[in-house]
């Protein structure tokens, strides 16, 4: 087999908060892997564990494309923070920088004589040149042969070189990956998903957190059509690709709606219907291990979301109820939701089930009492393990 000057394509990934993590690091970079090798289970790669660093091997002579790809699927996998596509050369001074200037040459910047600089860095202390000093051979020799002015404090062009163990990586560019905490490192949590913006934004920041997140959602069928369930559907599959092994259950939540509409109290609707998905979300939770709930909940967003009315919510279940956008404006929420890929599914329309049951005003300051009230004769509690009986299941895995 013939390396060209080049080497072989790789990818390189830089870890966020796994570093900081002292005794449990060994532990969270365990995770990782398993979500990276999960992620690019329909790739060939071969997972290197470098110092501070994962290198991503692809087979040699697999074509730069097939590496854009693979870079860009593990670039949704929570806890690495840089991707970098990287070149993989014999760890030598010689091989290092043929492959530097193989690198660049058909850049536009080389084409148009940008300022540059080389920036080394030895992950490896036996490498006989000093940081600075392969710096200064490897810029030279792009000096000399492209004739490109060099420029330390603010170059155009960065040629990165990292010296490892067994070899050394060179790349120039790189995407941001997800930032945060592999998935499943704090455990495992149940997502309100109705078919809205906010939900799935709020189930994405959690998995960032580490939580595993499987998803509830409540449709209104049998009074309503089954697009708000494809279109929960159609989250979570998008949602997955952060996570893999994605669960997603539906509550025919129809007829406890109507109940709850027959009880009277029309204002204290909106907030009743709430506390009885949250009980049923509980039931749920208990049975498949979820340790909390995750709501897409924003303060003042809605007559819901009073400080009055969350409260009444939080004292209707023991889980924590975690709320991730508690404090984001819209907008902010609407922009991650478009970085994520949620917002087009979440704006496709929909029959929500909320809507079976807007009240002509929604009351802002709802009374425990009085929402303990309809609830008892509701039997709520009875209605909340039915209903978590009666859920179907939609597994995903993409
Ligand atoms: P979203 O955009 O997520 O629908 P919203 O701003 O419309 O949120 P609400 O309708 O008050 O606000 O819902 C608040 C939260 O309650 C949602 O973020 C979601 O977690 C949960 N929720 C509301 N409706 C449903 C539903 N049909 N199924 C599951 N969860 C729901
Ligand atoms: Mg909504």
């Amino acid at each position: 087999m013939t390396m060209t000057a080049l080497g072989e394509p790789s990818v390189l990934l830089k870890l966020g908060e796994v570093v900081l993590k002292g005794r449990n690091r060994e532990i969270f970079e365990m995770r990782l892997r398993a979500n990276i090798k999960h992620a690019l289970k329909d790739h060939r790669v071969d997972i290197r564990q470098r110092h501070g660093v994962i290198a991503l091997f692809l087979p040699a002579g697999t074509e730069v494309e097939e590496a854009e790809v693979v870079a860009a699927r593990v670039a949704d996998v929570p806890g690495i923070v840089l991707v970098h596509l990287a070149w993989r050369v014999a760890k030598d001074t010689d091989a290092i920088t043929k492959a530097a200037i193989e690198l660049i040459r058909d850049s536009d910047e080389v084409a148009r004589k940008a300022r540059f600089a080389v920036r080394s860095r030895r992950r490896d202390k036996r490498f006989p040149l000093r940081s600075n000093e392969l710096d200064r051979v490897v810029g030279g020799a792009i000096n000399d042969t492209y004739g490109l002015p060099v420029d330390l404090s603010n170059p155009e062009l960065t040629v990165h070189i990292e010296v490892d163990k067994d070899e050394a990586f060179l790349f120039t560019g790189g995407r941001p990956g997800q930032g945060g905490l592999p998935v499943g490192s704090s455990g495992r949590a149940l997502a309100l998903l109705s078919g809205g913006i906010d939900s799935p934004v709020a189930a994405y920041r959690m998995m960032r957190r580490g939580l595993r997140v499987d998803f509830l959602h409540f449709s209104g069928i049998p009074f309503t059509t089954s697009e708000s369930i494809y279109k929960a559907y159609a989250l979570v599959r998008n949602l997955d690709k952060f996570q893999g092994k994605s669960r997603l259950w539906v509550v025919p939540f129809g007829k406890a709606q109507q109940s709850i509409k027959n009880s009277g109290q029309d204002r204290l609707a909106v907030i009743a219907q709430r506390r009885l998905m949250l009980k049923t979300a509980e039931e749920v939770a208990h049975r498949i291990h979820a340790e909390a709930l995750v709501t897409g909940d924003s303060l003042g967003q809605v007559s819901s979301q009073t400080l009055t009315n969350i409260t009444a919510q939080d004292h209707a279940v023991d889980l924590p109820i975690l709320r991730p956008l508690i404090g984001l404006d819209k907008t902010e929420i609407m922009a991650e939701a478009r970085r994520i890929g949620t917002l087009e599914i979440s704006e496709l329309p929909d029959e929500d089930c909320c809507t079976l049951l807007a009240p002509r005003q929604a009351e802002t300051r709802a009374k425990i009492e009085d929402l303990k009230q309809i609830e008892k004769r509701l039997d709520a509690e009875d209605l909340a393990a039915q209903l978590a009986d009666s859920i179907q299941p939609y597994k995903l895995d993409v």
